[in-house]
């Protein structure tokens, strides 16, 4: 995903015609948040950090999971034989696309939908895939290898695979559907923000069901590092701050407020800018470090986001603040 530092310097003019634009969306996130009162009390829920761990690890042991590779082709196996494990009804989609520079990439984007019957529905999202170069490596030789993608990409599906786990064993009254989105993470910094999440684009344009509204949708990324801190991202603020507030809320109540920050982070170019453009307003929960150079964590797209970065305690965090909104629903 990519940074844009406008949050603070962004003209009036465009938050005017931006708020315009998503006025609709902001009001249809405010009534999916609203059953949820802020004093109620928070269900107790249990989401174990240490299989959620085994997870992230798991789909590191496969190598690299680059489009196009045998490690990305076996991992995506092994996500769609979990969730199917966990009980989820799996579909997937394929499809050939276009990178920005011209590489052919066979999509996957894995689908696992949980309580088929429910109404009443939330959608979470991360991306599986791993960016093919780590060219924010201090060392320019290691521009053209890949990134294991251990936070950038493993963490958010080894929370979301764990959640999918836990509510086998403790159902939430709520529809959950788990998108596993392929092509997010071959983009173009020098180019536009169409050039990333490839398969997230391609996901709102042919949805999985005719018509498909969950209530809201929650974006998981780069949420297994140590020392991590969430702060508010613009465009989740933007076209969902009832969610937002919700999310963060549930963090402070649960003694998390020194990772979920209560406070704006900058605006990043990620799925869920996609998704709440296709009308679903969709937070993005993204760790995010406004005391360096990017914004970002210092492995960040580089040959040593691997696991040795990867705290459970992290991955407790975030995985307890969804399992507890989703059994607040
Ligand atoms: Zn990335």
């Amino acid at each position: 995903m990519k940074r844009l530092l406008h949050s603070i310097s962004m003209s009036l003019s465009l938050l005017a015609l931006m708020a315009a634009s998503c006025s609709s969306t902001a009001r249809s996130s405010q009534n999916a948040a609203d059953s949820v009162a802020n004093n109620q009390q928070l269900p107790s829920v249990h989401f174990n950090a240490d299989s959620a761990y085994s997870f992230v690890e798991a789909q590191c042991a496969f190598g690299p999971r680059v489009p196009g590779t045998a490690a990305h082709s076996r991992c995506g196996d092994y996500l769609v034989s979990q969730l199917k494990r966990f009980g989820a009804v799996v579909t997937e989609q394929k499809a050939k696309l276009k990178a920005f520079d011209g590489t052919a990439l066979d999509m996957r984007n894995i689908i696992a939908t949980i309580n088929p019957d429910a109404q009443k529905r939330i959608l979470l999202l991360a991306h599986w895939d791993c960016r093919p170069w780590a060219d924010n490596d201090s060392d320019p030789a290691n521009h053209s290898q890949p990134v294991m993608g251990a936070n950038d990409g493993a963490s958010g599906v080894g929370v979301l695979l764990e959640i999918c786990r836990s509510l086998q064993s403790s159902p939430a009254s709520v529809g959950v559907d788990i998108i596993l989105v392929d092509d997010e993470d071959w983009g173009n910094h020098n180019g536009d923000e169409e050039s990333w999440a490839l398969g997230t684009q391609y996901w709102t344009k042919n949805m999985h069901e005719p018509g498909y509204r969950p209530a809201f949708g929650i974006l998981l990324d780069m949420v297994g590092a140590k020392g991590a801190t969430f702060y508010q991202e613009y465009y989740s603020t933007t076209y969902a701050q009832s969610v937002v507030t919700e999310v963060w809320n549930i963090a402070q109540r649960l003694g998390y407020g020194a990772m979920f920050r209560n406070s704006r982070g900058g605006g990043i170019t990620d799925d869920h800018v996609f998704v709440c453009r296709a009308g679903i307003p969709c937070i993005d929960i993204i760790d995010m470090r406004l005391d360096s150079d990017n914004g970002f964590f210092e492995h960040w797209h580089t040959t040593t986001d691997t696991m040795q970065n990867i705290d459970p305690a992290t991955l407790k965090a975030v995985g307890t603040v969804v399992l507890t909104l989703i059994h607040s629903m």
